[in-house]
Order: structure tokens, then C-alpha cells, then sequence
């Protein structure tokens, strides 16, 4: 296994092994397809890109490659296209574009290679790529665009009327009209994984914590991101950002994966919103506490767990240690790690636009994961993101294994 003191989280990008890749050539983040044309060659096709090395052994790394089973659908392919499109060897097709949607863009990949620049970049021109086929008129594919633009008319890809947004809400939550910390719910929680939502607020309740939720809140804007749409997704942002500010916020609580990441690294990352609120996804917030002996744990789940690592939190924003932290201070919980945890984490399959577009990629991906943690022996797969619980739900047969956000079993605990 990599040593924790052999790698750094590099800002915007998450993980990296620090002895093994020197940061050798200095690149922004964040640019068009254009601007990494020169590195995307020093992709030496060598395959190190499709499996990974823990001391459990090798093991593969790539929903995509393991799932399309050709070169193009791996990093290395991925690359090769990309400089034969900006080295203008090939022309844009509705096929090239579709390889690139067919990618939930986990980042395992980049974690594999060793080739400094790939290993550092190769995040920021997959996503280069998709907004380049929107520029091209080739993105999204036909299912991202019906649900994107669900968002501008409802604020929500889920089909759903904003009127119904904060339906989960009862009146035993109670909430601070003038609080300056809000709870920013999402999508998912708010109107597929509901339970999520009531977890994190009654546990901010029971930790007498001064918060709200809006009663407007909108998408955060992943799904228009995620799926090449920058200029969309620059605008939902600008509209998010102004009411954080008119409403005087400054600090945002959020259980989500994908909004933690857009919030907090691709608004001033990407966008350019220097927004200046704090941003704290909900088990860091807990480890706050907890260091702080804030928190009064009153019954033993008397569980055997395992964890799986978001790609949104984990390989996208290096936060790996403060769930397991948390998931192992809860009485009763053991926690047994999957193979490929942490950097190395197989995807779920649900991110990136992949499990609207490309649904037997997306359950080839979760059925793998699934199998994973059922040969731990774990009775549940705990983790912190709605999308992934949703994705395990939909994909686990006959009760085989439970599966729980982080939330739930922290309330569960606390509750006396
Ligand atoms: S991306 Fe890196 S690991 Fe993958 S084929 Fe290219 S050089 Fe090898
Ligand atoms: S980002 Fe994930 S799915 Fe996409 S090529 Fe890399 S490992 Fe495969």
C-alpha cells in the first residue's frame, strides 16, 4: 500500500505520490483542449493506466477500459485521440465524443500513470475534451441533455417540480431563520436518497447547531459540468453564489460528494467565483466535533462495515482519512477496507453523466464494486455521497449487503 507520507494532495486534482512524480512541468489547471496539446504525446501507451498495485496484488482500475474493452476507452487511448484532435490528425465524430462520455471521469487512471505530467493533468483534459464536443455540437449525449436541461426550467435533473424540493422537511427539524450556516442539501438527497437529508439535519439539531436550509435552493450545477456544459454551468453558479451572498452565508455544510467538489474547487477553480464561504462536507465537519469531544455517541450499531470512497471527495479533493475517522469512532462499527480503497478505489459508475447515458456501463461498474465489498465479509457498504448510496441500492440484489450513507449511522448513534 502507498504510504500516507509518500503523497501530497495537490490542489485541484487531489492525490499524488510525491517521490515517484515531481510536478516536472508547471500547467494550469482548468484550460481548453488546446493548451495541454503538447503534453497529451508524452503518453508512452505503455497500459500502466488499467491496473493498479496494492500489496494485496494488481488489480484493475478502470470502469470504462474493463467495460468498452478496447484501447480507446483507457487513458492511454483516450490521450492518443486527444492529440490526434488537436494535432488535427482526426476529425471530431459522434463516436469520438461518445468514448469520452463513456467515462465517469474517477481519475483512477491518472493515479496509475507515472509520466509527471499525464499523472498531474490528464483530470483537466478529460474534461477539456467533453467541452470541446459541446463546443462542436457533438455533447451531450441525448439522455445528459434532457436532464440538464431540466435543471434551468426546475433546478433539479430529476424530472422533478422545485416546488417539491424541500418536501423531506418536517417539523421536528428545527432550523435558525438568521444562521449564516446553511445546509446545502442537493439534488440526489433532496428528492431520491431523502434519509440522507434528515440524518444531517437532525444531527445538526442534536449538536444544537444554529443552521438553515433554503427553501429555494437550486442544483449546484454538477450534472451541467460534469457533462462538458461550462458556460451553463458558470451561469447556475453566478445565481447560487449571488444568494449565498445576499443571504449573508458563510459557511455551507453539504452531505454530497458532487456538490462539495463543485462548491468548493470548481466555482473558484473553474469559474472564477471567489466566493470566500467555507465549505465542509459533512464527516469532516463530525471529525471537527469530534476532536472537539462534541459529540456523544449513545448506542453500539454493533456492525461490520466497509467504506467506499466517493471519486468527488476522494480522488477530486484528497479527503480520504476524515470518513474512516469517523466511521471508526461510531460504537459498534468495525471497518474492513475493500482492496482498492482510497486513491485506488474502483468507481461506482454513477458520476460523470455515465448512469444516465450509458446504463450497462454504470451497473457493470456498481455490480464490481458490490462483489468487492460483499468479499469482505462487511454486512453494509457505508459511504458519503448520495449518488453512490442511490447507485448501490439500485444495483444490490436480494439484500445481498446493506448499504447506508455516513449520515445515517452517525444519527443513529447520537440519537438517545
Ligand atoms: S496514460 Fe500513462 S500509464 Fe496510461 S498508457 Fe499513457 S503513459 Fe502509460
Ligand atoms: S477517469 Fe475512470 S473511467 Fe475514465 S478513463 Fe480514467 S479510470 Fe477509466
Amino acid at each position: 500500500m502507498v504510504k500516507e507520507e509518500k503523497i501530497k494532495f495537490v490542489d485541484g486534482k487531489g492525490i499524488t505520490r510525491i517521490e515517484t512524480v515531481p510536478d516536472q512541468q508547471k500547467l494550469d489547471r482548468h484550460k481548453n483542449l488546446e493548451y495541454y496539446k503538447d503534453i497529451l504525446y508524452q503518453c508512452g501507451k505503455c497500459g500502466t493506466c488499467r491496473t493498479g498495485y496494492q500489496e494485496e496484488g494488481w488489480f484493475r482500475v478502470c470502469p470504462s477500459g474493463e467495460f468498452g474493452k478496447f484501447e480507446a476507452y483507457y487513458l492511454g487511448g483516450k490521450n492518443l485521440i486527444s492529440w490526434g484532435i488537436t494535432s488535427g490528425r482526426l476529425d471530431w465524430t459522434e463516436n469520438l465524443a461518445n468514448i469520452f462520455y463513456q467515462c465517469s471521469v474517477c481519475l483512477a487512471c491518472i493515479q496509475q500513470c507515472q509520466i509527471p505530467e499525464i499523472h498531474n493533468y490528464a483530470g483537466e483534459w478529460l474534461m477539456a475534451f467533453r467541452e470541446e464536443a459541446v463546443k462542436k455540437g457533438f455533447g451531450p449525449m441525448p439522455e445528459q441533455k434532457k436532464y440538464t436541461d431540466h435543471i434551468s426550467k426546475e433546478h433539479n435533473p430529476y424530472m422533478e417540480k422545485h416546488k417539491d424540493r424541500t418536501n423531506w422537511i418536517t417539523s421536528n427539524i428545527k432550523q435558525s431563520p438568521n444562521a449564516k450556516l446553511i445546509y446545502f442539501v442537493g439534488c440526489t438527497t433532496s428528492y431520491r436518497e431523502k434519509s440522507v437529508a434528515i440524518a444531517t439535519a437532525e444531527i445538526l439539531n442534536s449538536l444544537q447547531i444554529d443552521f438553515r436550509i433554503f427553501k429555494d435552493e437550486q442544483c449546484c450545477g454538477s450534472p451541467v459540468y460534469m457533462t462538458g456544459q461550462t458556460e451553463k454551468a458558470k451561469k447556475i453558479a453566478e445565481t447560487n453564489v449571488d444568494f449565498f451572498k445576499n443571504e449573508g452565508i458563510e459557511k455551507i455544510i453539504t452531505s454530497c460528494a458532487g456538490c462539495y467538489r463543485t462548491l468548493k474547487e470548481t466555482y473558484p477553480k473553474k469559474f472564477g467565483l471567489d466566493h470566500g464561504i467555507e465549505i465542509l462536507h459533512l464527516p469532516e465537519f463530525i471529525q471537527e466535533k469530534l476532536k472537539n469531544n462534541e459529540i456523544k455517541f449513545n448506542n453500539n450499531l454493533n456492525m461490520k462495515t466497509t467504506y467506499h470512497d466517493p471519486c468527488h471527495i476522494g480522488r477530486h479533493m484528497g479527503i480520504y482519512e476524515p470518513p474512516r475517522e469517523v466511521l471508526n469512532s461510531i460504537p459498534g462499527i468495525e471497518l474492513i477496507e475493500m482492496p482498492r480503497n482510497k486513491q485506488n478505489a474502483w468507481c461506482c459508475g454513477s458520476g460523470g453523466g455515465v448512469r444516465s447515458a450509458f446504463k450497462d456501463l454504470s451497473s457493470f461498474a456498481a455490480n464490481e464494486r458490490i462483489e468487492e465489498a460483499k468479499e469482505t465479509t462487511a454486512e453494509a457498504i457505508v459511504s458519503c455521497c448520495p449518488f453512490c448510496l442511490n447507485q448501490f441500492k439500485t444495483n444490490i440484489k436480494n439484500d445481498e449487503i446493506k448499504t447506508f450513507d455516513l449520515s445515517e449511522l452517525i444519527n443513529k448513534a447520537i440519537k438517545s
